[in-house]
């Protein structure tokens, strides 16, 4: 379902051409059933995942200021045994990671087979915030869209599955959330006022995240583009992809040692 979110290789992308407030005529308490459901498959899921050991999952989010990376970790996520799933959040790269290639930190921290990884951001802010924010001269970001699409089809063929999700808000929902977290004790420890000066660049992120979704969509990593000004329907996409996802893979229990099943405990 939602598959048309999903985006093929070669299409030409325009962010403008998407709603961030559609939720394809669902209903928020019927979209709320689905993601308990949801949420209970990627339970039972997870629990074959790390137990067979087969493949690792890596799910990138991306998304402006405000767009409910970390509202989707909870929500969704929240599902998942946490033994078996880590969170990673990237920031501004330490002067040491800076001493690497953009990579270097970033393929650290892919979880093993087995287990779950969240990027809060990723490897593609080096293609967003560093080419908007002119922190390397063009040429070297030009060429990073390449050698991340080489990057993520050697995960691939390690069995390592790379699910990608641009949380799609529109400028005005933007507007909306920082000033409810200004306007609330709880959340104001949230407002950077740096996020300010992103969103006077909206329009750059749009055309970097327009090349990013065009570029960066391969066979074998798509990118999702998440209606996400509503928040009950952008959960519903995300759980579904994953379920979808794992589903596909079939995975079995592993057998039991040779002659366990003899064995009675007395
Ligand atoms: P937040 O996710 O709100 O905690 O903010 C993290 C900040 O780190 C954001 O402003 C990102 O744009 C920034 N950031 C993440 N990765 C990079 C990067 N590779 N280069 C520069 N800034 C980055
Ligand atoms: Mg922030």
């Amino acid at each position: 379902m939602f598959k048309h979110l999903t985006l093929s290789p070669g299409v030409n992308v325009k962010l403008k051409d998407f709603d961030p407030g559609d939720t394809h005529g669902w209903e928020e308490a019927d979209a709320k059933r689905e993601l308990e459901e949801l949420r209970e498959k990627m339970e039972k899921l997870q629990d074959v995942f790390y137990a067979s050991g087969k493949y690792a999952l890596l799910i990138v989010l991306q998304a402006m200021d405000a767009g409910g990376k970390d509202g989707t970790v909870k929500h969704v996520m929240g599902g998942f045994n946490p033994s078996g799933c880590s969170v990673i959040s990237f920031k501004a790269p330490s002067p040491e990671e800076l001493s690497h290639d953009f990579l270097w930190r970033v393929h650290k921290a892919v979880p093993p087979r087995g287990h779950i990884g969240i990027f809060n951001r990723s490897h593609y802010e080096d293609v967003l915030v560093v080419r908007v924010l002119n922190l390397v001269p063009e040429k070297v970001w030009r060429e990073r869209y390449d050698q991340i699409n080489t990057f993520e089809k050697m995960l691939c063929e390690n069995n390592v599955i790379v699910l990608k999700f641009f949380l799609h808000i529109s400028k005005k929902e933007q507007a909306d959330r920082f000033r409810d977290r200004l306007a609330d004790p709880k959340k104001i420890w949230k407002f950077n006022p740096g996020d300010l000066e992103m969103r006077e660049k909206w329009g750059d992120f749009m055309e970097a995240y327009d090349d990013v979704l065009e570029r960066c969509t391969t066979a074998h990593a798509p990118w999702t583009i998440v209606p996400a000004d509503v928040k009950w329907f952008r959960n519903l996409v995300v759980a579904r992809r994953i379920v979808e996802t794992v589903d596909a893979l079939d995975l079995k229990y592993p057998p039991p040692a040779p002659g366990v099943e003899k064995i009675e405990i007395v």
